[in-house]
């Protein structure tokens, strides 16, 4: 049994919709979801007993409240009780930032014991244990996984339309945006609380979800951007108005179009070339420690290696 090294990529949410509040307290979700290339990296090594953590990241929580330590205590449990691993995540996607971080680390866990251990726990089995330690790592943990080498585990990378509470997921075709501009202002919002405070009454624009998915199974990348919106931003730009000023300068600066992402605070943009996203990332770079310019996250050939 050797050391199993994966990439846990970070997701924009290109539309996210909210249908109402559940009797279960959640709220009855519909977003559209997608990897890009910005990733932790989680190392995964076995241990006779217990869950080891460590981390490069002064940001994160090294016991129970890490979500990639839940993840690994839940699918411990299901496959040998008192079974250890250590586990070292390399923090490079920004806390609290709506990119879904904690839970890419817990859907490499899941993905990444079953590898380590030969535990062969179904797909399904899998998904069930995702969704059950948090909204979106079922989505972090749906793309397919495959072994370029002895010691690696890959997910190609996906987008689906997750609904429910984020659970009830439907994968898309593969698409790329060559010119995705993330920028993550300096302070965190709670995904709770964004929720909380979300009236439905007072939002000013919704996603077109159907259009949206009309162009993106077309591959129209260019005419997506027509159709995103976050009704989140409703409550994000409330509280912290320097989100709305993000999204409207990346905006002069010729973005298709920009939008926050999850609960926020991260804004990202789709630019059409390269020069004009790059001109916005050096700007925005002067007066943010975190700007990332990147494409969609996509792994393996067509030939499924
Ligand atoms: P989402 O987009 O799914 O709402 P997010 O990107 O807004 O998530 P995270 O980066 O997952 O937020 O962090 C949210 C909280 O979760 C933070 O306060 C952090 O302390 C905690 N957390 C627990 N485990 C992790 C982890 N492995 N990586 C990052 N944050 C974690």
């Amino acid at each position: 049994m050797q050391t199993v090294i994966i990439e846990a990529p970070a997701k924009i949410n290109l539309t996210l919709d909210v249908k109402g509040k559940r009797s279960d307290g959640y709220h009855e979700l519909e977003t559209v979801m997608h990897q890009v290339n910005l990733f932790d990296r989680v190392t995964l090594e076995p241990r006779s007993s217990g869950i080891e953590m460590a981390t490069n990241s002064s940001s994160i929580p090294l016991g129970q409240e890490n979500l990639a330590y839940k993840a690994a205590l839940m699918v411990l449990q299901e496959y040998q009780p008192g079974a250890g691993v250590k586990i070292f995540i390399e923090k490079n996607i920004p806390v609290g930032a709506g990119l879904a971080g904690g839970s890419t680390d817990a859907a490499a866990v899941l993905a990444g014991i079953n590898h380590l251990y030969d535990c062969r726990f179904s797909r399904q089995q899998l998904l069930k244990m995702a969704a059950a330690i948090g909204s979106d790592v079922a989505f972090c943990m749906s793309g397919q996984y495959y072994q370029p080498r002895p010691g690696e585990l890959v997910s190609r990378g996906t987008t689906a339309i997750a609904r429910g509470r984020g659970e009830l997921l439907e994968s898309l075709p593969t698409r790329i945006i060559p010119y995705i501009l993330i920028v993550k202002p300096d302070f965190e919002l709670s995904t709770v609380q964004v929720y909380s405070e979300l009236d439905l009454k007072a939002v000013e624009q919704f996603p077109d979800t159907r259009s949206f998915l009309q162009v993106w199974n077309k591959g129209d990348i260019i005419n997506i951007s027509v159709y995103m919106a976050n009704v989140l931003e409703s409550v994000s730009i409330r509280k912290k108005p320097e989100i709305g000023i993000i999204k409207s300068r990346l905006m002069e600066m010729g973005a298709l179009n920009a939008l926050m992402s999850g609960s926020g605070p991260s804004v990202f943009a789709i630019f059409p070339d390269n020069e004009t996203a790059s001109k916005a990332y050096q700007a925005f770079k002067k007066e943010y420690r975190e700007v990332y310019l990147l494409s969609s996250y996509k792994r393996g050939d067509k030939n499924g290696s």
